[in-house]
């Protein structure tokens, strides 16, 4: 890890509460490996309730101060810590590769990206924007102001480790909240980077708290506690229904970005090439560990044939490797786990009639130093059927199964036949087919002839079991604002 990266005052293995480093108080850790390797890279502090007691009753005690600043004077703030980002990019790509496993190129990309978060809202802290009424009685006045909502606690995941914390705490802090962040246990490094670069650009103690560590006693203090207002989470649907039932008792502010199963329709108009591009391009993203990927592709039976071999010719160019490697274009996944669960579901997806047109559930043959490595070769699998489990649950990983449809309603019908509502896909060169599609998709966002959706100006969300509320975009603060309703009496 260190010969990797330039700048050393970015590796913290300490929790950041009220401004300082913070280890566990038991002094205990985790261990942080890198998933190409199985290699030790990092221990970290295991905090758990009473530093999060802690870090609360740090943000809680900053929000006053920071919650008075203007928008713009906390958006220069935000615009500082930018641009310490953009300066050490290459740095906070190194760690991430090695603690996600995703290759440098990807994770270059998402440094950027998440970079582009807290560029938009540093912007967007001057745009919160009240209402003046028309009054319904001639005595009075009536004005909407919209203030913080609070302590925000976030919790992300390990996918993306560092964008889906920008796309949190950006907007909470232009907004004017102060929050406690906890990453997840396999990606705390690139957090705890990020919490410097923020020191460093002048974020006041406290605003910004990362509590690292174990994630149901922190989980359960941030839900009792009344000071915190807002939580603001990524990751598995599980775990969503049981932070949003836990934020009932003190009925916070609840925003959640869950699982999907995303569909993705190839028409039979559609230009064969570039929908198989993009079906590779989305379906192994991260080795398909993104809760957007392109789970099922269904395919409109005249060109069944034509795609599936367009497809696995694009599968097996891929160069599987540690991601720190240029010439990797699929690292492995986050864990054994993941692991287990892909083939789970390849060797379900065997046995009820599909076929491997690549890949399997075969170990890939790879050099010695990649053993002990959490691979799985990319697979392309036909004749999948409704009936196999890859078709109901989320796979998580390198695998792509095609479904042949012949009617546009049948295809519609299947991609909104699952409880998720997050992305969805279709390819066609039909204006009518195009809208009629996108209007019943019953999903967050649709890519028409695209599958690279993401931008901090477009509201990223879902709908149905995949979540509530949208992140990004001119919508995005306001999942950290309250309305106050003014009423002025002049009579
Ligand atoms: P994934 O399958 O992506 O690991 P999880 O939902 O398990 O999804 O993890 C996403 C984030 O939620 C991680 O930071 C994890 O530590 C955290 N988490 C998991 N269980 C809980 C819980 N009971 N309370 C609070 N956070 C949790």
């Amino acid at each position: 890890l260190k010969g990797a990266v330039k700048d050393q005052g970015l590796l913290k293995t300490h929790g950041f509460v009220g401004g300082e480093w913070m280890p566990a108080l038991d002094n205990s850790t985790i261990s942080v490996t890198n998933p190409a390797t199985g290699e030790e890279i990092a221990k970290v502090s295991m905090m758990k309730g009473d530093e999060t007691r802690a870090a609360i009753a740090a943000a809680a005690t900053a929000f006053p101060q920071w919650s008075a600043l203007t928008g713009k004077e906390r958006g220069k703030i935000l615009r500082r810590w930018y641009n310490n980002v953009l300066e050490a990019q290459d740095d906070i790509a190194a760690i991430m590769t090695l603690e996600s496993g995703k290759p440098l190129k990807e994770s270059k990309a998402e440094t950027l990206s998440g970079a582009d978060s807290i560029d938009w809202f540093a912007e967007e802290a001057r745009r919160v924007y009240g209402d003046v009424l028309a009054s319904t009685n001639p005595n009075s006045r009536m004005v909407v102001i919209k203030q913080p909502v609070g302590v925000v606690a976030a919790i992300t995941p390990w996918n993306f480790p560092m964008s889906m914390i920008t796309r949190k705490v950006a907007p909470a802090l232009a907004a004017g909240c102060t929050a406690i962040l906890k990453p997840a246990e396999a990606t705390p490094l690139t957090a705890l980077a990020l919490a410097e670069l923020a020191r460093r650009a002048g974020v006041p103690a406290g605003v910004l708290n990362i509590v690292v560590g174990e994630p149901k006693s922190i989980g359960a203090k941030m839900l009792e506690s009344d000071a915190v207002r807002k939580i603001g989470f990524t990751g598995s649907t599980p775990v969503g229904k049981q932070l949003m039932a836990g934020a009932a008792n003190t009925v916070k502010k609840v925003s959640l970005e869950l699982g999907g199963n995303a569909p993705f329709i190839v028409f039979d108009d559609a230009e064969l090439d570039k929908a198989a591009a993009a079906v590779v391009a989305s379906a192994f993203r991260n080795a398909g560990q993104t809760c957007i990927c392109a789970n099922r592709i269904f395919v409109q039976e005249g060109i069944y044939e034509d795609f599936a071999q367009a497809v696995t010719s694009l599968v097996k160019e891929f160069k599987m490797g540690s991601g720190m490697d240029p010439s990797t274009t699929l690292g492995p996944l986050i864990s054994p786990a993941a692991v287990d669960r892909v083939k789970v579901h390849v060797d379900d997806a065997l046995a009820k009639g599909a076929t491997a047109l690549t890949g399997g559930s075969e170990r890939p043959q790879m050099s010695d130093q990649y053993t002990k490595g959490n691979f799985f070769t990319p697979t392309v699998l036909r004749d999948a059927n409704i009936d196999m489990k890859i078709y109901r649950e989320e796979t998580f990983g390198p695998a792509l199964p095609l479904f042949k449809f012949s009617r546009d309603e049948e295809a519609v019908k299947l991609a909104n036949d699952t409880e998720y509502g997050l992305a969805a896909y279709f390819f066609t060169r039909d204006l009518a087919r195009a809208w009629k599609a996108a209007e019943q998709l019953e999903y967050g966002m649709i890519g028409i002839n695209e599958v690279a959706i993401t931008s901090e100006v477009a509201p990223f969300g879902g709908i149905k079991h995949s979540g509530l509320g949208r992140e990004q975009s001119k919508y995005g603060i306001d999942e950290f604002l309250i309305i106050k309703y003014m009423c002025m009496g002049v009579g």
